[in-house]
């Protein structure tokens, strides 16, 4: 089946008891029982809901896995994953890891005595040499924001195997749709559902799926117990969005190929970083393992004063934080995701203050691209031109 079927018909899409072409909201905390000794399959929402378990059946099918789990936010999956370690065990994590995941380890886990080593995700030489005795996993980003850096899943991957370690992947900017991280060996998938899969900015939601039935065991006690749930109406929203996932990022992948190629000819534009341009560092590993260069890319101007003029004259994309809304997001680096960075260490992940990041929606590419080339017209032309 390919992804616009399977989006439609690969799992439980339509209300079996009556028909209903979605699945309903069951908006219930507790299920009357039929008695005292039979075992029913939902009693309290926490532990299982029909709408939830519809979204967790639906995310499973579609990144190919056995079993899925919705949880309050993409940090929340991240969390309920992490929160699986315990006391003296050791992660190896991509550096350009997602903020809140770096947070998450820095002042959650140390706190409980779980170690974390940063490594160049581009390198698997310093992959390999951060493994410690008492590591037990390796955490992956690719590509990362938000200079799309690739990493190698399938090394990644073969180095776990070889040290008999986890692998986890947030799949976020690729969706299942274009990077199946499970059919690559990966042992845990996690998306914060609030950019693409639900792609419409009205919903924050994370997803993790399994192919392990342990694995999937410890991930469901993590979900009872620190009870970071979905709720079921924004298990609702994220379903029916899903269903138009296919034809959403096939619009959006396309228009962003166009607006890289158009930026890279830009005599404004100092660099440009998106993996489906072969120049592009990384981008044959990336086209290895995914099928697109996915509808997410940043880009350099002169500086500061260059950004502000070329985003005050944008008038289509909406300035914001977060990404992968069917309308085009635009941020700022230095000061949104990454204003927590030291500006020294910023300026040596290369996250300079010329560097913006642009998620592209599903408007026609001719607006996005006439609007993107008015808006350069208002800055001077840049010194290096790439
Ligand atoms: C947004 C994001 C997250 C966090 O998800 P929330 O839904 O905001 O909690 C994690 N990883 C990546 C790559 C993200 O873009």
């Amino acid at each position: 089946m390919a992804i616009n079927t399977q989006l439609i018909h690969g799992y439980p899409v339509f209300d079996e008891e009556t028909g209903a072409s979605s699945i309903p909201l069951y908006q219930a905390s507790t299920f009357k029982q039929a008695g005292i000794d039979q075992p029913q399959a939902f009693t309290y929402s926490r532990f299982g809901n029909p709408t939830r378990q519809a979204l967790e059946e639906a995310i499973a099918a579609i990144e190919g896995g056995k079993c899925g789990f919705a949880f309050a936010s993409g940090m929340a999956a991240i969390a309920s994953v992490l929160l699986q370690f315990s006391q003296g065990d050791h992660l190896v994590m991509c550096k350009s890891i997602y903020g809140g995941t770096f947070t998450l380890a820095e002042t959650v886990l140390k706190r409980f005595g779980i170690s974390v080593t940063y490594v160049d995700e581009t390198d698997l030489h310093s992959w390999e040499q951060a493994i410690l005795p008492e590591t037990k996993a390796l955490y992956l980003e690719t590509p990362s924001n938000p200079l799309l850096k690739i990493t190698d899943i399938k090394q990644v991957v073969a180095l776990a195997q070889k040290h008999e370690l986890l692998t986890i992947i947030d799949n976020t900017f690729m969706t299942p749709q274009f990077q199946s991280p499970l059919s690559l060996g990966v042992d845990i998938v996690i998306h914060s559902a609030t950019k693409f899969l639900n792609g419409h900015s009205d919903v924050v939601a994370g997803l993790v799926v399994v192919n392990d039935l342990a694995l999937a065991e410890g991930i469901r006690a993590q979900q009872t117990v620190l009870g970071s749930i979905l709720g079921v109406e924004d298990c609702w929203l994220v379903l029916r969005g899903l269903k138009t996932m296919g034809l959403r990022m096939a619009q959006a992948a396309a228009t962003a190929a166009k607006i890289a190629t158009f930026l890279a000819a830009a005599p404004q534009v100092k660099a440009v970083y998106y993996p489906g341009l072969a120049s592009h560092l990384g981008h044959e590993i990336h086209l290895s393992q995914a099928s697109s260069g996915g509808a997410v890319l940043s880009f350099e101007l002169a500086d500061q004063t260059a950004v502000l003029a070329f985003s005050k004259a944008l008038k289509l994309p909406i300035t914001a934080v977060s990404l992968g809304g069917v309308e085009s997001i635009l941020s700022y680096p230095a000061t949104m995701s990454h204003a927590c960075v030291p500006p020294e260490e910023r300026a040596r992940q290369g996250i300079t203050e010329g560097l913006l990041r642009l998620s592209v929606g599903i408007e026609d590419a001719e607006d996005l691209l006439a609007d993107l080339a008015q808006s350069l017209a208002q800055i001077p032309v840049a010194t290096t031109v790439g």
